[in-house]
C-alpha cells in the first residue's frame, strides 16, 4: 500500500518522482521494462535548459533516474499490466495506492520499413523541432502528409538546403494555410502518391528508396505520420480523446488530474501538441503538486 504510484519513467515520470519524493510522499515508480522513455533512443539533446553544450539523451535520463532515487524514490523495472481506478485505494498490478500519476508516453508510428529501426536516433528522426538545427545545408525527407508533416517540413527548411515531403496520396490532409505554405516554398519539394520501400544507409542515413524504385540521397527521414499514446490498459478506467491521448484539466483545482479524483496524468500521454522533454517535465511537476495537495485535502 503506496501513498503514491508513478506509472512509466520518462522525464514526466521521473520529474515527478523528484517532486513526489521530497514531498515525503515515498512515491514508488513502476518504469516499465525498458526505463527511461524516448530519450533513451536519442544522441544529443540541445534544448534541455541548463547544458549548455548539449546531454546525451540516456545521460540526462540516467541523472533524473538516480536525482529521483536520492531523494527515496523507489523504482521497479516493470510494467504494469492492469489497473483497477473503480474504488480507492486504487490497484496497480498487485500494488494499491491513494493516488496515481500515468506518465506512460507516447511513441511516434513507424513506416515499418527496412532500415527505420536500424538507423533510428542515426537519420532517422521523429521530432524535427528538437533535429532542425542539425540539418545546416542539408538534405532531409520528411514522410507524411498532415500538419505535423508540413510542420516539421517548415521547420527543417529554415536550417536544410532542400526538403522531400513524401505523400502517400495526391493531397495534403494539412490545414489550408499549412498545405500552401509547403507547396509555395521553392525548396521544399513534394513527391505526391509516393510511398518509402527502405530507408539505406550504414552508420547513418545516405538514402530512401520509394516503391516505385526511385531513389534519393538524403541525410535524414523524419517520421510523422503520427503518435500512438500509451494507454491502452487505461482504456476502460478512466477518459481518453479519440486518438487515446488521456483528458485531464477537469478540475480547475487539479488541472493535471482525469476524471477519476486522484488519479493524475502527465507528459506526452496527454499531450498532443507539444510533446517536448521539457514540457512532460514540467507536467510531471504540476502532477506531484497536484496529487501532493489532494493527498493532504483528503486527509
Ligand atoms: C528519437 C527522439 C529524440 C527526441 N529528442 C528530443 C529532444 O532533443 N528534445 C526534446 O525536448 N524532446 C525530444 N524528444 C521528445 C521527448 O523524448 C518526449 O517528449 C519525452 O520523452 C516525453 O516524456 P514522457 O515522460 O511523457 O514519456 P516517455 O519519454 O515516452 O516515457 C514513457 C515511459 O513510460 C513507460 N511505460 C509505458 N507503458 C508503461 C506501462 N504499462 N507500465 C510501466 N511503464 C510504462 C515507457 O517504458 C517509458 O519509459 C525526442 C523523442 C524521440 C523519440
Amino acid at each position: 500500500m503506496r501513498k503514491l504510484i508513478i506509472i512509466g519513467s520518462g522525464p514526466a515520470g521521473y520529474t515527478a518522482g523528484i517532486y513526489a519524493a521530497r514531498a515525503k510522499l515515498e512515491p514508488l515508480i513502476l518504469a516499465g521494462e525498458i526505463h527511461g522513455g524516448q530519450l533513451m533512443n536519442t544522441t544529443v539533446v540541445e534544448n534541455w535548459p541548463g547544458s549548455k553544450t548539449g546531454i546525451m539523451g540516456p545521460e540526462l535520463m540516467r541523472e533524473m533516474r538516480e536525482q529521483a532515487q536520492k531523494f527515496g524514490a523507489e523504482i521497479i523495472d516493470k510494467n504494469v499490466v492492469k489497473v483497477d481506478f473503480s474504488k480507492r485505494p486504487f490497484t496497480i498490478d498487485d500494488y494499491q495506492a491513494e493516488a496515481v500519476i500515468i506518465t506512460t508516453g507516447a511513441s511516434s508510428l513507424m513506416l515499418g520499413v527496412p532500415g527505420e529501426k536500424e538507423l533510428l536516433g542515426r537519420g532517422v528522426a521523429t521530432c524535427a523541432v528538437c533535429d532542425a538545427p542539425f540539418y545546416k545545408e542539408k538534405i532531409a525527407v520528411v514522410a507524411g502528409g498532415g500538419d505535423a508533416a508540413c510542420e516539421d517540413s517548415l521547420a527543417l527548411i529554415k536550417f536544410a538546403k532542400q526538403v522531400y515531403l513524401v505523400v502517400r496520396r495526391d493531397s495534403l490532409r494539412a490545414s489550408k494555410i499549412m498545405a500552401e505554405r509547403v507547396m509555395k516554398h521553392p525548396r521544399i519539394k513534394i513527391f505526391w502518391n509516393t510511398q518509402v520501400k527502405q530507408i539505406l544507409g550504414g552508420q547513418k542515413v545516405e538514402a530512401v528508396e520509394f516503391t516505385n524504385g526511385e531513389k534519393l540521397t538524403t541525410d535524414g527521414v523524419f517520421l510523422a505520420i503520427g503518435h500512438q499514446p500509451a494507454t491502452g490498459i487505461f482504456k476502460s478506467q478512466i477518459d481518453l480523446d479519440f486518438k487515446g491521448y488521456i483528458i485531464t484539466g477537469l478540475n480547475k483545482d487539479y488541472p493535471t488530474m482525469t476524471g477519476v479524483a486522484g488519479v493524475f496524468a502527465a507528459g506526452d500521454v496527454v499531450d498532443h501538441r507539444y510533446k517536448q522533454a521539457i514540457t512532460a517535465a514540467g507536467m510531471g511537476c504540476m502532477a506531484a503538486l497536484d496529487a501532493e495537495k489532494w493527498l493532504e485535502n483528503i486527509k
